[in-house]
């Protein structure tokens, strides 16, 4: 496709975070000059500095322009949808995001895609990890780290590229030869308005795929076999299924193994078991079903050095604000998992302990802690931070202690306080430390990174 018919008019770009400039960037080297906008002040003020043109599109006519390139945080859909997309559609000027726009321009690239309410980041870049051991040439990016602008091409490696819900809204043309569907929970549901529609959001990843392609798909939730269906009918890829539990699936965990059980191109059967607990640093069901992802990604690829494979996930150590030991006090262990954005990722980290001292809340993702309960016997304590403090104390005062606290710093002491002296009285029960906030960071912080590092400075200075 030549650029000509991409660049006949100019372009707008709605939103100017990380994906927004990198877009105009690579549009100016075109020789474009796209004209920017975010409803932030201060945002248009550095895009400015940069040489970049703003203007208000509410105040210009969307025909002129051949497409209006949106950012993944700004609305599409729903209530709260923004009035330069509803001027867009009105004016009927296509509606697309950065991604959509680099598989227009670049159609045979070799792409794994990787979606899933939980997991993206770790499985992408476990499977980068895994790729550079055993060199693959690899660039891992889009809704994590760079975005896909400012990816170095991998040569004749793969693209990696994590891909939420809200970029696959406005994706039509991408087509990856991998792509890896790991799970879907409640989440986002204020902008997808239903779990089916936000699930319809999701099976985008496996759009365009062609015979021969691999289609991963996480079994474990309740509409799984649902979408099983679907991609089968529609697709004609190879799909394989993943769980984190013992079922029918082609790669399954049972007793902290791995059982693959897969017929691959040409017929060729493949059964193989690996033991998890080798695993050190990356633990837990639910890492467990990242693994089962990247075992399907080697496959796919004909990648059967068992031993090299075992070595290269052996050597990830994790990523940061995920399941992460900050600190051994006294042999109570402080963990950070600010990521635990919602219910579903905090629930796979209160299964992994036991005598938990839980640090939680922020914004609300969900009204009520009901799918958490069955952990509730294992909490000796909960302190309750940021906006739901009120709504949670109502909920999870039938069935546990907790306190409500000034902030996270009081939190902290609170629950180390309270671990060191239960380690006092009990020495055979090692508690631990769990900052898991079952909720958004935007009550109070830039970014669950920013939540994170500050738990961890707070652990950092506790005495021991
Ligand atoms: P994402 O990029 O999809 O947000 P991350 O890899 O950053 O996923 O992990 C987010 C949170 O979910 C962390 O708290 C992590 O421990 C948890 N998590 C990781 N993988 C899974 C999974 N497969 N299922 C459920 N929770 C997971």
């Amino acid at each position: 496709m030549s650029n000509k018919y991409f660049f006949k008019k100019n372009i707008a770009i709605l939103g100017l975070s990380k994906s927004g400039i990198s877009t105009i960037k690579f549009l100016q080297k075109k020789g474009l000059v796209p004209i920017g906008w975010d409803d932030d002040k201060e945002i248009r003020k550095k895009a400015k500095q940069q040489g970049i043109k703003v203007e208000n599109l509410q105040k210009i006519n969307s025909q002129e322009f051949s497409f209006l390139i949106v950012s993944p945080g700004i609305h599409t859909i729903g209530f709260k949808k923004h009035v330069v997309i509803k001027k867009a559609e009105i004016e009927g000027v296509e509606i697309i995001n950065d991604i959509e726009l680099f598989f227009r321009l670049n159609p045979g690239s070799k792409c794994i895609g990787v979606t899933g309410t939980n997991g993206k980041s770790t499985t992408v870049s476990l499977i980068s990890h895994v790729f550079n051991k055993i060199k693959i040439k690899n660039s891992v990016g889009a809704n994590i780290g760079k975005p896909i602008f400012e990816l170095r091409k991998p040569g004749s490696g793969f693209y990696i590229l994590e891909i939420s819900s809200f970029q696959l809204e406005l994706m039509k043309s991408s087509r990856f030869q991998i792509a890896v569907f790991l799970n879907i929970t409640n989440d986002h549901l204020e902008r997808h308005g239903s779990l089916q529609r936000y699930a319809s959001e999701k099976m985008k990843i496996f759009n365009n795929q062609e015979e021969g392609d691999l289609s991963v798909l996480g079994v474990d939730n309740k509409i799984s076999n649902n979408l099983l269906k679907r991609i089968k009918k529609k697709n004609k890829s190879k799909v394989l299924t993943i769980s984190g539990v013992n079922n029918q699936s082609n790669i399954y965990v049972k007793n902290n193994c791995l059982y693959i059980n897969c017929i691959l191109k040409k017929k060729k059967k493949i059964t193989k078991k690996v033991n998890l607990e080798k695993f050190k640093n990356i633990t837990g069901s639910h890492n467990y079903q990242n693994i089962a992802a990247v075992y399907a990604v080697l496959l796919q690829l004909g990648f059967f050095h068992w031993k090299k494979i075992e070595k290269a996930i052996q050597t990830f150590i994790g990523l940061p604000h995920r399941l992460q030991k900050v600190r051994e006090i006294n042999s109570v262990t402080y963990i950070n998992d600010s990521k635990a954005t919602n219910l579903d990722s905090t629930d796979k980290a209160l299964s992994n302990y036991k005598n938990i001292y839980w640090i939680l809340g922020g914004r609300a993702k969900e009204k009520n802690l009901s799918t958490l309960k069955k952990h509730f016997f294992k909490i000796k304590h909960a302190f309750l931070l940021g906006e739901t403090q009120k709504l949670y104390a109502n909920y999870l005062k039938k069935y546990l202690k907790y306190t409500i606290t000034k902030d996270l710093k009081h939190a902290v002491c609170l629950a180390h306080e309270l671990a060191q002296k239960s380690l006092i009285k009990n020495k055979k029960t090692i508690p631990v430390v769990l900052f898991s906030p079952a909720c958004s960071s935007l009550d109070e912080w830039k970014n669950f990174e920013e939540r994170g590092n500050t738990f961890i400075k707070l652990v950092k200075k506790l005495n021991n």
